[in-house]
């Protein structure tokens, strides 16, 4: 498929191609959709294995960009950077050369860090634009987001048991994290503070132990997270979770987590689910609190803002549910019109005729 046919298949505004040999550059920025506003999206730094390769993870990312800002009522579009290289390659010249780009496009496109980008190059690009999130708290950022992430979940997994038991109350309720991370972690304090039973899952001992000695609560092995007899199942760690071999296993009645893309094929797994009657609390929009602490941040917001914000993930997450009951479709499917639905009302918001000054 041609450049052009891509941009057209995910309907995309923009891509942008930089490079700049005397720094080892090579960049791509892709500009999605910026009907709600300026297109926000992380930069990633990855030794793609082709040029190929890097176009079409921009392109899909970018787009997924667009969706999230969208549910979650921000005023924001989407977009998403790639430099094609080796982290360990990273340097000061070549942030800054990439901050330049980022400047030419006037502020239709707003970075931020993403994987294998860090504050401190956050801190590159900004010698050379304002068009940059994410620097440390100490210098007007917005910090760590993983605390607001976690709280937008907790409302998510509020949401749920209401759609499902009737009541959003946590108490006498069990909830099987896996991954106690960053976002796990506080995703444990805070409902462990609403007195919720805790369980987790992690390849880390010494996460376990952490999340153990300061929640109380006991430990999944392996695939004990899938069986786990429970109320909540939170994806708190990777990717790809939901599939056909753990399908099958599932016993909890809700999946509402953090972690990015937990179904392997939205389509296939999300219905497999709505078949079994499960209330699934799509990933993009229940996670979309760092999102949110990050345009928090460029509103010139505090984080008790974006911790209000967050909450509102509540009723985006009852929302889509009762939207996919109502339109019998999967809660995936329903999360996707709600984004397209907003773009296309304010999309055809009519232009105000202005006198000339
Ligand atoms: P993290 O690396 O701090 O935590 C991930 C945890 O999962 C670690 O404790 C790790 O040991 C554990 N883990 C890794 N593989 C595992 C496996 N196979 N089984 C069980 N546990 C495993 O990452 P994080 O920042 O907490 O992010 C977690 C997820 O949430 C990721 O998918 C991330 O993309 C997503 N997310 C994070 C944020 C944020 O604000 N940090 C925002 C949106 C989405």
């Amino acid at each position: 498929m041609s450049i052009f046919e891509q941009l057209s298949s995910y309907d995309h505004e923009q891509i942008v191609f930089c490079r700049d040999d005397a720094v080892g550059l090579k960049a791509i920025i892709a500009v999605h959709n910026t009907t709600l506003g300026p297109a926000l999206g992380g930069t990633r730094m990855l030794d793609y294995p082709s040029e190929a390769d890097a176009v079409r993870d921009v392109l899909r990312l970018s787009r997924g960009m667009t969706y999230k800002a969208a549910v979650a009522g921000l005023d924001l579009g989407g977009g998403k950077a790639v430099i094609i290289g080796d982290p360990a390659m990273k340097t000061e010249a070549m942030f800054r050369a990439f901050g330049r780009f980022v400047d030419s496009l006037g502020g239709r496109y707003v970075t931020a860090e993403d994987m294998n980008t860090t504050v401190e190059d956050m801190g590159n690009i900004r010698r050379e634009t304002r068009w940059v999130t994410g620097s440390e708290a100490a210098h007007g950022g917005s910090g760590d987001p993983s605390p607001v992430t976690a709280w937008g979940c907790f409302h998510g997994i509020r949401a749920c048991l209401e759609v499902t038991y009737g009541s959003p109350d946590l108490s006498g309720r069990t909830v099987a994290i896996q991954g106690v991370g960053n976002v796990g972690w506080w995703l444990a304090k805070y409902l462990h503070e609403q007195g919720a039973k805790l369980l987790y899952a992690d390849v880390s001992g010494k996460r376990l132990s952490r999340a153990m000695e300061a929640f109380g609560g006991s430990v999944l092995e392996g695939d004990e997270f899938y069986r786990a007899e429970c109320d909540v199942l939170a994806p708190c760690a990777i990717g790809g979770i939901i599939n056909p071999r753990t399908i099958p296993m599932l016993r909890a009645p809700i999946i509402a987590g953090g972690a990015n893309n937990q179904l392997d094929d939205e389509k296939r797994d999300g219905e497999a689910l709505a078949t079994r009657g499960i209330n699934y609390a799509p990933d993009y929009v229940i996670n979309a609190g760092g999102l949110i602490n990050v345009y928090s941040e460029l509103k010139g917001y505090g984080r008790d803002k974006a911790m209000q914000d967050a909450a509102n993930i509540f009723d985006t997450v009852k929302r889509v549910i009762n939207k996919a009951k109502v339109e019998g479709i999967t809660t995936a499917m329903a999360a996707n019109r709600v984004a397209e639905e907003r773009i296309a009302a304010v999309h055809h918001l009519k232009r105000v005729w202005l006198a000339p000054r």
